[in-house]
């Protein structure tokens, strides 16, 4: 078995959304970055190649690469994910807890949920996305910009099967 942990952050910046988990979330600003910001996806890019010990995201699509210049990170999930059944290992589950005090997440969850399973080829319960404020606390509870952790689990592909679950 292998776990690996992720933690993303972006400031809020100029525009009308952000990108968390794959959906467009309408909002008063928008986030500063080089793809589309999505610190859900890119938590649980980290945390995966963390699982695997194949360094970070930005290793792997450097923000100073122009072909990642407002890039959909579902991409890059599936990259990762593609990464994982490619180093023999299974997917178990992943856990994510978005912090941000705006906007008001918990109604996008299912979908971010869903955007994820369907990026990893595996089923929805396998995912788990929670959201929390930090009551107002610091720069997130300033509203300065959101973060995200996420902790993911892989089974070695053989052991995997003779526990009965596949990861599908
Ligand atoms: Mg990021």
């Amino acid at each position: 078995m292998r776990v690996g942990i992720g933690y993303d952050v972006h400031a809020y910046g100029d525009g009308d959304h952000v990108t968390l988990g794959g959906v467009r979330i309408a909002h008063t600003r928008g986030v500063i970055a080089h793809s589309d910001g999505d610190v859900a996806l890119h938590a649980l890019c980290d945390a995966l190649l963390g699982a695997m010990a194949l360094g970070d995201i930005g290793e792997h699509f450097p923000d100073s690469d122009p072909r990642w210049k407002g890039a959909d990170s579902r991409r890059f999930l599936r990259h990762c994910g593609a990464l994982v059944q490619a180093q023999g290992w299974r997917f178990v589950n992943a856990d994510l807890t978005i912090l941000a005090q705006v906007p008001r997440v918990g109604p996008h969850r299912l979908l971010m949920r869903q955007n994820i399973a369907d990026d990893l080829g595996v089923r929805i319960d396998c995912i788990n996305v929670k959201a929390t404020t930090t009551e107002e606390l610091g720069a997130l509870g300033r509203s300065e910009g959101l973060a995200c952790q996420a902790i993911v689990l892989l089974a070695h592909g053989d052991i995997a099967r003779q526990n009965g679950h596949d990861g599908h």
